[in-house]
């Protein structure tokens, strides 16, 4: 079919993700509009009318693909032809091992590039509300910061607790790096409850002494602020931690931290004052939430106060607790696995609304979904990239990975960065170095990384050239490549 006969995909929002996803379908052959709010009405947060705005920091983190989980989804959106790691690597700015970029060049060649190209089109204005019935390919990309009628018309169709407006996030650590020589596991009266065992949850025993200089040290550090325009969206079973402390030293140990029901299995005799608990947050088993745990604390404090309570000593956090302003779908729930609304499928979904957190990820996903969509459009199928890959890992946290919490507190899917613990397990990795000698500590950890990422090169190479057929152009190639882009296969 000629791109002139085809229906357009509608991509609502032109950001990170609405941004990659409009150039994947245009470049499928598929024609796409783009409907950005900006400038008609703006957002808290964006300055500009450019699509791809850094909001924050001109960072997209770790360049490096061998021993860090954002560095491997660079590459694999490399290796896929993404406009956004494009642009990013042709406005690049010193910053060490980081890829970071000077955002208005950066974004007003990502804006130049979706204008010029033939297939494309960008109509300024809100959709305040779900988009008409007559669009019946639909990419909802409109952020953490999407407007209220879209989200209200989203609300009204998915039911009051599918949309979360606040992060409210509490530390996850990676399994391996607890000492469970410290902790054990343990569910609070060993109740098994749905799908349990009765020893789901990881047990951080304090004394009397340790837990009042945890109090000290939460009562003195350092706090983040809500931005003026976020309110202070607290609301019961989801304070943060310091504001807990602020109200009563003995707030924690009746709340989150309380020791009711638990017999330390490696000091039977000896109750322990106050217990931290961690839950399984993830259906690999690789990562753990510290139960109750969201906080305002800054990031450069939460690794040293966190790292005080016993058997986390060496914890690896595969992200810190926050709390702040972002509109996002309870995914898992309502997405099915290509990404799209059960209850509508004619929209899917993409960016940091699905419950991926950063400017990479929702451009990783926002890839994905175009490609999905001019699939579709094509007729055509589009497989999943294997959960092998960080494309595939991220994808698969947002609509299945996740552990639905079943006890009390917040809403439990909450926003992730792409990490390590996202990934299937690997077997086999070196034990020894090149000298022959055992590796320890730091070096097991970079020779599991390494195996973990060329693992994932090699999918993601293996899944790109399976899929060339689905994600080349039907008709006449729409445009040339993209300067430092390699071909997708
Ligand atoms: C204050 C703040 C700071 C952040 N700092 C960082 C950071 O430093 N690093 C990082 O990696 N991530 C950061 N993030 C997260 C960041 O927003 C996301 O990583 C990324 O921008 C999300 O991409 P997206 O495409 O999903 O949304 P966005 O990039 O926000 O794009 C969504 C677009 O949709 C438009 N839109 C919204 N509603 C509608 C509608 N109804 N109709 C039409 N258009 C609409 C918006 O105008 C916007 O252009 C921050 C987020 C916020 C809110």
């Amino acid at each position: 079919m000629k791109p002139a006969s085809l229906n357009p995909v509608h991509v609502i929002g032109g950001g990170l993700a609405g941004s990659e996803a409009a150039w994947q379908v245009a470049e499928a052959g598929v024609p796409v509009v783009i409907h950005e709010m900006r400038p008609v009405r703006a957002t808290d947060a964006h300055k500009t009318e450019a699509l791809a705005e850094l909001v924050c920091s001109n960072s997209f983190r770790s360049d490096d693909s061998s021993g860090n989980a954002v560095g491997q989804l660079h590459w694999e959106m490399r290796r896929l032809g993404s406009l956004i790691m494009a642009k990013g690597d042709a406005h690049q700015v010193p910053a060490g091992g980081a890829l970071a970029v000077d955002r208005d060049g950066f974004s007003q060649a990502v804006t130049a590039a979706l204008e010029a190209h033939p297939l494309v089109s960008i109509e300024r204005g809100e959709i305040a509300g779900l988009p008409p019935a007559a669009w019946d390919n639909v990419i909802v990309a409109t952020g953490p910061l999407t407007s209220p009628g879209l989200a209200q018309g989203l609300q009204a169709l998915t039911g009051e607790d599918s949309l979360a407006f606040f992060d409210a996030i509490a530390p996850i650590v990676h399994v391996d790096s607890i000492d469970m020589e410290t902790a054990w596991f343990q569910s609070r009266y060993d109740k098994a409850g749905p799908g349990g065992t009765g020893a789901d949850y990881i047990n951080c025993p304090l004394t009397k002494d340790q837990y009042e200089a945890f109090i000290d040290a939460l009562l003195s550090a350092e706090k983040t602020e809500f931005k003026e325009w976020e309110g202070t969206p607290y609301f019961d079973g989801c304070l943060p931690i310091e504001v807990m402390a602020e109200r009563g030293r003995e707030t924690l140990r009746w709340g989150p931290m309380k020791p009711v029901g638990l017999t330390n299995r490696h000091n039977p005799t000896v109750k322990p004052h106050a217990v931290v608990q961690l839950r399984q947050d993830n259906a690999l088993g690789t990562l753990f939430n510290m139960t109750g745990f969201q906080t305002k604390l800054k990031y450069g404090e939460q690794a040293a106060i966190f790292r005080m309570i016993p058997g986390l000593q060496n914890a690896e956090f595969a992200r810190l607790g926050g709390i702040h302003r972002n509109t996002y779908l309870n995914s898992p729930k309502l997405l099915d696995d290509l990404l799209r609304l059960k209850a509508d499928p004619r929209l899917r979904f993409a960016g940091q609304i699905t419950g991926c957190e950063g400017y990479v990820e929702s451009a990783a996903t926002g890839l994905l979904a175009g490609r999905m969509a001019a699939a579709a459009r094509l007729g055509r199928a589009l497989p999943l990239p294997p959960a092998t890959t960080a494309l595939g890992a991220l994808v698969n946290h947002i609509t299945g990975g996740h552990i639905e919490t079943i006890d009390e507190g917040p809403r439990s899917f909450q926003p992730m960065n792409i990490n390590f613990g996202l990934f299937p397990p690997i077997a086999g990795v070196a034990t020894t170095g090149p000298d022959g000698k055992r590796l320890k500590g730091p070096a097991r950890s970079i020779a599991r990384k390494q195996a973990l990422t060329a693992r994932a090169k090699e999918a993601m190479d293996a899944w790109a050239r399976s899929v060339a057929a689905e994600i080349t152009p039907a008709a006449p190639p729409a445009t040339g490549s993209i300067a430092g882009a390699s071909p997708a296969g």
